[in-house]
């Protein structure tokens, strides 16, 4: 860490200061500059106490971390791009996936109708959600145990892999059986006890980006299921709350490509929750890609004028293949630009 001293600091200020940094286990390099002194600490400031502590003294004028709070998810730390085993499908170090499905589980007719539609397009990964955390709590909220059985049996006739959004720890077990992967939403982008939890359930997570977590606030996110245990995750930028309702999100094409600086793990693009509306879907997926995405998160239904949430933005699961089949260019491109591992 580096503190910065005021112009007024004295000899016995510096000497002070000195003794607090080795006590907090940091090493004191002191230089002495024309107008202020700068003490750099030597010291690993994750397993260390931090020293902002010191930010309060007179004599300190600030104090700078020179870490990241993130480390395993770096890059500095993995320079190749991680691959994501999703059920035996792979994300990342060159695998481009759609992964697509309704919004949520409505019911068996409902899922098994989009799930026949999107695997004959070639769809490998399936959004199969029997939880809905809502903003409000009068909205669908899902079918829960019940969304859950007809994801077993849907599962079990299509043979497909899927990832569902797990709401809390209690729900971790239910779907341990049935979900290929673990979803976390927007809404517990920062639920560090779920992500601890998830941590140890021994399959791979989707995590999302909070309506409004910058981007280091997402990676380190990530870190706490990587440090508890779980290093197959995927980063999905879903789009941020903004001034303008133009689109329900700003997606952050900038953060997608930040993200993969930063990090080694594979990054998807969510158009649809980024839209809101389903004729922007495809600029924003094409848009997605552009940007460095692994991936895309797309939302596809029978019957979407007709669903029980995100009615607008889903696309018609029977027209998925018409749909892929103008992404195209853009998914080959992808593929052929992306560092192969
Ligand atoms: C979802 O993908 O089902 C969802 C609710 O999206 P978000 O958490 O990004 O709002
Ligand atoms: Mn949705």
């Amino acid at each position: 860490m580096i503190i910065v001293l005021k112009r007024h600091a004295s000899e016995t200020d510096i000497a002070t200061i000195s003794d607090l940094v080795c006590s907090l286990r940091y090493q004191p390099r002191i230089i002495r500059g024309v107008e202020q002194t700068v003490i750099a600490c030597i010291g690993d400031e994750l397993s260390n106490r931090s020293l902002e502590v010191l930010s309060s003294l007179p004599a300190v004028e600030s104090v700078f971390p020179v870490q990241k709070k993130f480390k395993l998810v770096s890059r500095e730390y993995h320079p190749n791009d991680s691959v994501v085993n999703v059920g035996g499908v792979l994300i990342g170090g060159g695998n481009i996936q759609i992964i697509a499905g309704p919004c949520a589980i409505e019911s068996y007719d409902q899922l098994r109708a989009a799930v026949k539609d999107l695997t004959a397009c070639g769809m490998k990964i399936i959004r199969a959600m029997p939880f809905k955390p809502r903003t409000s709590p009068y909205d669908f909220q899902g079918l829960k145990l019940d969304g859950v059985k007809i994801m077993r049996d849907v599962k079990a006739e299509f043979n497909v892999a899927m990832v569902a959004e797990v709401p809390g720890p209690a729900q971790i077990e239910m779907m341990r059986d049935v979900a290929d992967m673990f979803q976390v939403g927007a809404r517990n982008a920062q639920n560090y006890d779920l992500l601890e939890h998830l941590a140890h359930a021994g399959r791979p997570v989707l995590l999302k980006r909070g309506m409004a977590s910058t981007v280091e606030e997402w990676l380190t996110a990530a870190e706490y299921l990587v440090v508890n245990g779980c290093p197959q995750v995927v980063l999905c930028e879903r789009g941020l709350r903004s001034f303008d309702k133009a689109t329900r999100n700003l997606l952050d094409l900038g953060a997608v490509a930040v993200a993969r600086q930063l990090s080694h793990l594979p990054v998807v693009v969510d158009p649809s929750h980024a839209a809101g509306v389903r004729n922007l879907v495809p600029a924003l997926a094409r848009a997605g890609l552009a940007a460095g995405a692994d991936g895309l998160l797309i939302e596809a239904h029978p019957d979407p004028v007709n669903a029980f949430s995100d009615a607008p933005q889903q696309l018609e699961s029977a027209s998925f293949g018409e749909f892929l089949k103008e992404l195209e260019p853009w998914i080959e491109l992808a593929k052929a630009t992306r560092k192969r591992v």
